[in-house]
C-alpha cells in the first residue's frame, strides 16, 4: 500500500478538528434575494450580487443574443484569435463609465491581480501592501518576486514610515490597497494613500472589487468616490460582484493598459471571456448609466438594516458600506448563530479566524438591492430571535 498521499487525509482531519474545513453548500436557484440552498428556500445574505443583476432579464437577453452570434466558447486567448468586437466595446465602455483613460478586461478579478502586479514590479522592486489585502493581491505580489512590505491596515502614516525605512533599497515601488475591505466593509483612505505615494513618486494600485458598482457616483468606484481621477495609476475591478456577471477589470493609465496587452500573463495564456458574459457586462453598464436607482436602493437597504441591527443591540463594527458584519466573538458562537439562522430560513455565513482576527468572529451580512423591505424585516426578526436565544442581545 502506498502512503505517499496519506498526508492529505491528515491535513483534512486537521482542518476539520480546527473547525476550518469548508463545507460547500449547493444552490439550485438563480441568484437573488432568496436562494434554494441545499434544497431549502432561504433569504440570501451571502452573495456579492449587490445590485441584484445576476439574474437580470435584459442582461440574460444580451447574453443569449451573443451566444446566437458568437457561440459559447472563445476558442483562443485574447492575443491570438479570442478577441471579438464585444471585448473592445466593453473595454471602451467601462473606461468611459469610470472616467479613466483606458481599460483592459480579464477572465476574473483574481486573474486581473495575477496579471497586473507581476507586469509592474519584479525581483529588484518593492511592494507596499495593506496588511488586510485580498488573497489575489497577495498571490499576485508573490508571483512578481518583488519584496513585500506590509503596512498597517488603512494607515497612510504607517505606509509613509515603511517607505521611509526602505528608501534607496529598490528599483521601482508599488503601493497596493483594497478599496473596500470585504470583512469589515470599511473603505481605504485612498486620498491619504495617494498623497503619500505621490510624495515619493511611487506607483499606486487599488483593488476595488467590492467598490465597483457600489461606491462612487452611480457605482463608478473608489477613485470616483475620492475624486482621484487621473491620479491613481491603476484600478482593479470585477464584473463578478455588483455587475452580476464574471470578469476582471484593469482601468487607468493608458501606458499601463497597453503594457498589460503585452505582459499580462492571463491575457496572453488563458482563453478569453466568452462573448455571452461580455455582452451581459455591457448590458449591466447600460443599466448603471441609465439610472442610479439600484445603487441607491442598495445603500438604503444597508442603512436600514444596520440601524435596525444597532437598535436590537448588535455590534455591526466599523462598516461604512452596505457590507454589514455582525460581530459575535468566538468562532464557535458565530457558526452556531449561522446554523440557527439557517433553521429560520436565513442564509448568512459565519467568518472566524484566520479569515478575521481571533475573538472577532462574525456573521457577515451581504445586502443587495434585490432585498425588499419585507425581506429585511424578516431577517431582522430572525437575528433578534437567534440573538436572544444565544444570549448575544437582551
Ligand atoms: C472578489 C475579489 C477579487 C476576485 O474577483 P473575482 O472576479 O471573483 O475573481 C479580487 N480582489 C478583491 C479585493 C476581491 O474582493
Amino acid at each position: 500500500m502506498s502512503t505517499r498521499l496519506d498526508w492529505i487525509q491528515e491535513e483534512l482531519i486537521g482542518l476539520k478538528d480546527a473547525g476550518l474545513y469548508n463545507t460547500i453548500r449547493t444552490m439550485s436557484s438563480p441568484q437573488g434575494a432568496w436562494l434554494v440552498v441545499d434544497g431549502k428556500r432561504a433569504l440570501n445574505f451571502c452573495s456579492n450580487n449587490y445590485l441584484g443583476l445576476a439574474n437580470n432579464p435584459r442582461m440574460k437577453k444580451a447574453a443569449q443574443e451573443a451566444i446566437e452570434k458568437y457561440g459559447v466558447g472563445p476558442g483562443a486567448v485574447r492575443t491570438i484569435a479570442g478577441t471579438v468586437e464585444l471585448h473592445k466595446e466593453l473595454e471602451r465602455r467601462i473606461a468611459a463609465f469610470k472616467g479613466v483613460e483606458t481599460a483592459i478586461t480579464f477572465q476574473s478579478g483574481f486573474c486581473a491581480n495575477l496579471a497586473t502586479i507581476p507586469a509592474l514590479v519584479g525581483k529588484e522592486d518593492i511592494i507596499f501592501s495593506d496588511e488586510l489585502n485580498h488573497a489575489s493581491i497577495i498571490d499576485g505580489a508573490r508571483l512578481s518576486s518583488a519584496r513585500i512590505v506590509r503596512f498597517a491596515h488603512a494607515d497612510a502614516s504607517d505606509l509613509k514610515k515603511q517607505i521611509e525605512a526602505n528608501l534607496g533599497s529598490y528599483r521601482r515601488a508599488l503601493v497596493i490597497t483594497d478599496g473596500v475591505f470585504s470583512m469589515d466593509g470599511d473603505i481605504a483612505p485612498l486620498d491619504e494613500i495617494y498623497d503619500v505615494s505621490n510624495e515619493y513618486d511611487i506607483m499606486l494600485m487599488v483593488d476595488d472589487a467590492h467598490g465597483e458598482g457600489v461606491v462612487g457616483k452611480g457605482g463608478r468606484g473608489i477613485v470616483d468616490h475620492f475624486n482621484l481621477h487621473g491620479k491613481v495609476d491603476v484600478e482593479i475591478g470585477t464584473f463578478s460582484k455588483a455587475f452580476g456577471v464574471v470578469g476582471g477589470i484593469v482601468a487607468g493609465n493608458a501606458a499601463i493598459i497597453e503594457w498589460l496587452t503585452q505582459r499580462g500573463r492571463p491575457f496572453l495564456f488563458s482563453s478569453a471571456t466568452p462573448a455571452a458574459d461580455v455582452a451581459a457586462c455591457l448590458a449591466a453598464i447600460d443599466l448603471l448609466e441609465e439610472s442610479t436607482e439600484l445603487v441607491d436602493r442598495l445603500w438604503e437597504n444597508g442603512r436600514y438594516f444596520k440601524s435596525e441591527m444597532k437598535k436590537l443591540g448588535f455590534d455591526t463594527g466599523v462598516s461604512t458600506t452596505p457590507i454589514t458584519p455582525v460581530i459575535l466573538g468566538e468562532a464557535a458562537l458565530a457558526h452556531q448563530f449561522s446554523r440557527e439562522l439557517y433553521q429560520q430560513g436565513v442564509f448568512a455565513t459565519a467568518l472566524g479566524f484566520p479569515t478575521v482576527p481571533k475573538g472577532k468572529a462574525r456573521i457577515r451580512v451581504m445586502l443587495s438591492a434585490a432585498h425588499s423591505r419585507e425581506d429585511l424585516d424578516q431577517a431582522l426578526q430572525a437575528f433578534a430571535a437567534v440573538g436572544r436565544k444565544l444570549n448575544v442581545i437582551k
